[in-house]
């Protein structure tokens, strides 16, 4: 059975960052944080991740401390390096630095059922050390979103999101092709032409590097979501956490306020579905989930989510954790 502590004070669990023995031994440690789409209102509060940062900072001070994000999947305000640190800027995070892990490309380590190889943010490798800190809600497709999810869209690469989303090539939707060639003239693998309509098409030459879907103006390359279902999407986030959490050592806050139905990544306000709850940290990733599931269930009946405990009992049959927890509440 695994140990989970509650409070509602960020202080509380700071001060359990502040004695944390893994924390006084890592060498770089980077702080995992979604700072949330431009027009969204309920990320994670960079009030909240200042004080778990400056917890860090006094429990060891001679390592190095980033905040940590990669470049997402589709066209937003946080698709290039640049446009991304600007958001997070504008949103509050700009009391440390910030890291995005995959400005310089993949990385690749070893997978597991889904996927032979994994492809990570470059950067993920310089780190040994990483403190999740995700913030609970509602997932469109996977149903729910926490520390698995962050974990693995978080610290996957374009081209490792693209992975978890889909079995096969982007699509272009040729109503909204301006028949630019940006994409031809920098897709990787030389997979894109111009139809006989002058329209961009994909080929089988696609290595499904995602970068056609980062830099077409017009929107026009679209991810094929209906290729993976929400069970699919679920195992395959299992697939990544578990990987990444071989490769490095990891732990775990999870945030239970501002929880909405749908994700950070959407670039609207969204309503609370709930009262806050709180925050919750353990080292183990499937009990902070499977008791995160609790609260925000305990709370909220009718909760409009998938059944997503088959992704925490696969991550439990995987050795990842321990789904039986303790809760410890902190006063
Ligand atoms: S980048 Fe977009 S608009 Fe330009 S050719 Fe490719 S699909 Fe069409
Ligand atoms: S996903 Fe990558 S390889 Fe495939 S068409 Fe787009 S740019 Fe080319």
């Amino acid at each position: 059975m695994s140990v989970i502590y509650f409070s509602k004070e960020i202080e509380e669990i700071a001060e359990l960052i502040e004695s944390n023995k893994l924390i006084k031994k890592a060498r770089q440690i980077g702080i995992k944080v979604h700072f949330g789409e431009k027009g969204c209102v309920t990320f994670i509060s960079p009030d909240d991740v200042k004080k778990i940062y400056c917890a860090v900072k006094k429990a060891n001070n001679n390592t190095k401390v980033n905040l940590v994000e990669t470049n997402s999947l589709y066209r937003g305000a946080r698709t290039n390096t640049e446009e991304h640190l600007k958001t997070a800027k504008e949103h509050g995070f700009d009391f440390a630095p910030i890291d995005i892990l995959d400005s310089d490309g993949d990385y690749e380590i070893d997978g597991n059922k889904n996927f032979k190889k994994l492809k990570i943010g470059k950067n993920t490798e310089n780190y040994d050390f990483f403190i999740i800190i995700s913030h609970v809600k509602g997932h469109i497709m996977a149903g729910y979103g926490g520390a698995l999810k962050n974990v693995a869209m978080g610290l996957a690469s374009r081209k490792g999101k693209l992975d978890m989303h889909s079995r096969i090539s982007p699509k272009i939707n040729t109503k909204k092709c301006e028949s630019c060639g940006k994409c031809i003239s920098e897709c990787p693998a030389g997979a894109i032409f111009f139809d006989r309509n002058n329209k961009a098409e994909i080929g089988s030459k696609c290595i499904g590097c995602a970068h056609c879907i980062a830099i077409c103006p017009s929107k026009a390359i679209k991810i094929p979501w209906n290729s993976v279902n929400g069970r699919e999407l679920g195992e395959r986030i299992v697939d990544y956490s578990y990987g990444l959490i071989k490769f490095r050592k990891m732990i775990y806050i999870n945030v239970l306020k501002n929880i909405t139905k749908d994700c950070d990544c959407l670039d609207k306000e969204q309503k609370k579905e709930m009262e806050d709850i709180g925050y919750l940290f353990s080292e183990d990733v499937v009990a902070i989930e499977q008791a995160s599931f609790d609260f925000v269930k305990k709370a909220l009946n009718k909760l409009c989510l998938l059944d997503i405990q088959n992704q925490f009992d696969y991550a439990q049959n995987l050795g990842m954790g321990n789904k039986k927890y303790e809760l410890k509440e902190l006063v």
